[in-house]
C-alpha cells in the first residue's frame, strides 16, 4: 500500500512523502524544515529523495534532506547537470521499486527538457511535478506545446480515478482560466464551487483526478 503525506511548502508549493513497507521518500522538496518538521512529527527517516525537474521550487530541500537523512536523490538522467548530487538518472521507461510498489518513470518534456512524472500504475498515482495540474498545464519553459500535448495524450490513457498529486496549488486559477473559455461548462462550474468551498477552508485541492 502506498501512503503519501502532503506538505505545504514555500507560496503555492507542494512537497510529499511517500510511503511503502518499510520505505520512505520525499518528493519535490522545494524547501527542507517543513518536510523534516512533517518527517519528524511522523517518526520517518527517508531513504530517497525523488524530484520531478530541476526549478528551486521542486530542489531547494534537497540539501538539507540528504544531509540529515543520508538519502539518495533520484531525479531525471537529463537534468543531471542542473541537480547537484543526483545517485541515479532516471530516463523514460526505468522502474524504480519502492517497498512494496513499482514505479514508472515519464519523460515529459515541455515545462523543462528533462523533467519527469513518477507514475505508480499498480497504485492508480502520479506524481506529475509541473507538467500536469488540476485543470491545467504547466508553463513551457524548455520545451513546446507539440511536446506538451504529446504528455496529455499519454496522461489521457490512463484511468479516469488516477490520482494527481501536483507540484502547485494552482486549481483556482486554473479553474478560473477554464470559466473564461467555457463559460456555461455545468461540470466546471459545479467544481470550481466545491474549490472554492476548499480553499476557503485553507486546504489542499490535491488530489485531483484524472
Ligand atoms: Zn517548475
Ligand atoms: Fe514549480
Amino acid at each position: 500500500m502506498l501512503d503519501v503525506t502532503l506538505v505545504p511548502v514555500l507560496n503555492d508549493n507542494y512537497a510529499y512523502i511517500l510511503q511503502s513497507g518499510s520505505a520512505v521518500a520525499v518528493l519535490d522538496p522545494g524547501e527542507a524544515a517543513p518536510v523534516i518538521h512533517k518527517l519528524e512529527e511522523l517518526g520517518l527517516t527517508p531513504s530517497i529523495i525523488f524530484n520531478t525537474h530541476h526549478h528551486y521550487d521542486h530542489i531547494d530541500g534537497n540539501k538539507k534532506i540528504r544531509e540529515k537523512y543520508n538519502a539518495e536523490i533520484i531525479a531525471p538522467k537529463k537534468e543531471q547537470s542542473r541537480i547537484e548530487n543526483i545517485s541515479r538518472g532516471v530516463e523514460e521507461g526505468d522502474t524504480i521499486n519502492f517497498g512494496d510498489e513499482a514505479i514508472t518513470v515519464l519523460e515529459t518534456p515541455g515545462h523543462t527538457s528533462g523533467h519527469v512524472c513518477f507514475w505508480f500504475k499498480g497504485n492508480k498515482v502520479l506524481f506529475s511535478g509541473d507538467t500536469l495540474f488540476a485543470m491545467g498545464c504547466g508553463r513551457l519553459f524548455e520545451g513546446t506545446a507539440e511536446q506538451m500535448f504529446q504528455n496529455f495524450k499519454r496522461f489521457n490513457d490512463m484511468p479516469d480515478e488516477t490520482a494527481i498529486y501536483c507540484g502547485h496549488e494552482y486549481t483556482q486559477d486554473n479553474g478560473r482560466f477554464c470559466l473564461s473559455v467555457d463559460p456555461d461548462n455545468p461540470a466546471l462550474i459545479k467544481r470550481m464551487k466545491e474549490v472554492e468551498t476548499i480553499r476557503n477552508n485553507k486546504k489542499p485541492t490535491i488530489p485531483s483526478l484524472m
